[in-house]
Formats: C-alpha cells, structure tokens, sequence
C-alpha cells in the first residue's frame, strides 16, 4: 500500500514573490498555522535541510522532524523528502509552480507510506494531508496575496525629492516588514545602507541582493548579543567608514497575559525592544557623524496599553524615556534622536491575526485601513533629512489617527 495526494491553488501574485515566501522554510511558522517552529539545520545554495515542529496536538504530543529541500527556481520545482521519518516508511514531496490565468499555480504531490505500527494507516493519513493542505493553501494564499498588494502599493517612483546622497545608515531588522520597507526607502533616496537580521532566511538573501545594487548590503547580526552588536558596528566603520543615520527597527512582540508572563519572556522583550538599542547606540556613538539622526522604531500602544502586552508595553514605553534623555546628551553634537510610535502595521507580526480582527483594526483609525511599512519608512526619511533639522526627542505617532 502507499498514499498519494496532489493538491493545488491558483495565488494572485508575481511567481518571484510566491516563490520566495513559500520558500522561506524559517518563516513557515508564520506562513502555515500548523507549525509552531522551524529550524535551519544546513543551508547549501538552494539545498536546506530543517526541523520542523508542529503546535502540540490535542493529546499534548509535539510532533517533530527533519526534512530536505532543493529547490530549482529555474524550473520553479522543489523536492523535499523526510530525513527523519518517523511513522512513515518514506515521504516524498513535490511541488510545481506555474504561471496560469489568475496568477500562480502551486501543486504539492505527496507520495508516502505510513509503517504497519504508525497510529494511522495509508487511507487515514491521505485524509489528513488532503484536508490540512487545503486549509493551509488557502491560509498561504491570503498571507502571499497580502503581501502582493503591498509591494504593488510601494510606489515604483520616489514621492518625494528627499534625497538622502552619501549619507550612510544602519537599519536593524531589515529582512522583513517595516526594517525591509525603511532599508529600502533609505537606499532609494540615495544612503548606502547596511541592515541587519536575525536568521538566514530568502527574504534576507533577497535585501542583501538589493542593497548591494547600491553600494550596501544584509548582514547577519543578533541586536540581543553585545559581540553580534560590535561585529555589526565594526563592519560598519570597515565598509562605510562611519554613520550618519541609526534606524533601530528591529523588534519582537508576543501575547502573554500578565500571570503567565515568565522571567525568561519578560527579559526577550525588554533584549530585543530595548537593550538593543542601548548595544547598537553605544557602538555607534564613536563613528556617528556630527549632525547625524537616530530614528528608534517605538509602538502606538507603550502610552495606550494593552491587556497581555505589559512586557511589549514596558520595553516599547522605555524607548520613549530613551530617546528624550538621549537627545539632550547628543544635542550639543547636533545629533538628533527621535521615536516613531506605529500604530497597526501591516507585517508578520500580524500574519496570525484572523481577518475579521484586522477588520476591526483598520477601523480604529481614522483613515479607516492598516498601516503599510512604506507609511513608516516615509516618515524615517523625513526625520533623517534635513527637512527635520529642529525635530528631536519626539515620540511621533503614526497611526492613521488611532
Ligand atoms: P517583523 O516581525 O515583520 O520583522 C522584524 C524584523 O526584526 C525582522 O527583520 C527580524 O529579522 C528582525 N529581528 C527581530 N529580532 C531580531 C534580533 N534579535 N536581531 C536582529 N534582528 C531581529 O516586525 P515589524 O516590521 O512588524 O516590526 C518592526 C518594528 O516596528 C518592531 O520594533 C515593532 O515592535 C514595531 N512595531 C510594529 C507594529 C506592527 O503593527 N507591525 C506596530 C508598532 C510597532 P529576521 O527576519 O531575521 O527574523
């Protein structure tokens, strides 16, 4: 006996951005809702080998394993197979994309044999897979499509005539969202950026392509960690020979109601929203320009508060207290510091919200939608220019009128 399945669905969008997320094996734990995480174990040009691990079932089991990719983007084809195979005998995948009317087709084949003593049988299994897929098809389809719309909102042309010419900038947490969206703009308007990361991802591989058409490029740095942090900052001074802009974007957020928040929880939020800001900001201090901004990426909900956010809250509502003592210290320099507080931006971190919920956000604002990362990285440009040469220690909201 073997299984086989053969499910397809047609996404609205480009075949370069259907590829590069659905092949994003670190960010699957966003894009499908049955994985709770997925580490890179081996990444070999299009070759990665990962674990994956499911949220626990209804019996509290987490189910884990190991798989290899290769994928062939000349051929738009991936062959992944199970490593570990746990209760199967074999799992071989396929998946095809090709272009048809109405966007991209993405096929996943699943050729499988489950083990005479594996909880479940061929027919069972076939069941399972073909139902999940389905619902994670059309989970994937939405986040791609989503995302599409997005990058067809980014205009192809610069809004504005801020122009940003030999300056050189550090932008934290680049890879994806909001840091993607300023890295970008900041490149456009003519810095020559470096940004950071956290994991190797394609969405990282694909900044640093972009950035180094213009003179800078991705690199791999841990904002948590004082030695990543120093490392970053010397490759800073090597390659650009110092700064003149500090964006510190990156950033993490999570729902803990306050009687389980966990020390451990508590000191990731307080590492990544605020130390890290202290690392790269001390760092940088010797190799900033006279003149020079800082733009600290903050949150709309640090002064508004949020059931469950307390640790989010208090990290985010730091950088707020930062920014205004830091001004004064470095006004006398003429370097400028100042927070953006976003409202709801449209980025990962909102990629496990039901629509309905996203609905009800948009309406908090006045504007009546989501924010895009454009709408932020705009408003970064701004305050790196000249144009805000007397803004400093401001905590600016942007938010749509939340
Ligand atoms: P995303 O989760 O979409 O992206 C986060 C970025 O930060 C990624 O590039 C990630 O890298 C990087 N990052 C996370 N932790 C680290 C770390 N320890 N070291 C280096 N890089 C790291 O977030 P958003 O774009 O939505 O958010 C960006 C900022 O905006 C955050 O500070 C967030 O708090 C703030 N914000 C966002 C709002 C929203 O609605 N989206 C609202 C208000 C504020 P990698 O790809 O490697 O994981």
């Amino acid at each position: 006996m073997a299984g086989r399945t053969d499910n397809t669905v047609v996404i609205d969008a480009p075949m370069s951005l259907v590829w590069a997320m659905t092949n994003d094996v670190s960010s699957w734990p966003s894009l499908f809702s049955e994985y709770e995480s997925a580490q890179i174990l081996e990444r070999d040009g299009d070759r990665v080998v990962f674990r994956l691990t499911m949220h626990p079932d209804e019996q509290g089991r987490r189910w884990t394993w190991i798989s290899e990719r290769v994928g062939d983007p000349a051929t738009r084809t991936v062959q992944a197979q199970r490593i570990e195979t746990g209760p199967f005998e074999y799992m071989r995948i396929r998946w095809t994309y090709r272009d048809v009317d109405g966007g991209v087709e993405m096929r996943w084949e699943q050729d499988f044999a489950m083990k005479p003593d594996a909880p479940v049988d061929d027919t069972a299994m076939t069941d399972r897979i073909n139902t999940n897929s389905t619902v994670q098809m059309a989970r994937i389809k939405g986040l791609v499509e989503r995302a599409a719309r997005a990058h067809a909102d980014r205009r192809s042309e610069p809004m504005t005539e801020i122009r940003l010419d030999g300056k050189r900038a550090l932008v934290t947490g680049g890879s994806r969202g909001i840091g993607r969206a300023i890295a970008l703009t900041l490149a456009d308007a003519g810095a020559t950026v470096i940004a950071c990361y956290q994991r190797d991802s394609e969405a990282a591989a694909a900044l640093d392509r972009e950035l180094k058409t213009r003179g800078g490029e991705a690199v791999r740095a841990d904002v948590t960690s004082p030695d990543d942090v120093a490392d970053l900052l010397a490759r800073c001074g090597q390659t650009l020979g110092g700064l003149d802009l500090v964006v510190n974007n990156a950033g993490a957020m999570s729902h803990v109601p306050f009687a389980d928040l966990e020390p451990a929880e508590w000191q990731r939020m307080i590492d990544t929203n605020l130390t890290s800001i202290y690392l790269v900001c001390r760092q940088a201090l010797p190799m900033l320009a006279d003149g020079s901004a800082i733009v600290n990426i903050g949150s709309g909900l640090a002064t508004v508060g949020m059931p469950a956010r307390t640790h989010y809250t208090a990290s985010k509502a730091g950088v707020i207290g930062m920014t205004r003592s830091l001004c004064k210290e470095l006004g006398g320099r003429g370097i400028r510091v100042n927070t953006i507080s976003p409202g709801i931006v449209e980025t990962d971190l909102l990629s496990r919200v039901p629509d309905e919920q996203r609905a009800q956000y948009a309406r908090l604002s006045a504007l009546g939608r989501l924010g895009r990362p454009d709408d932020i990285a705009d408003v970064v440009l701004f305050l790196a220019s000249d144009l805000a040469r007397y803004v400093t220690g401001v905590d600016l909201r942007v938010d749509g009128g939340i």
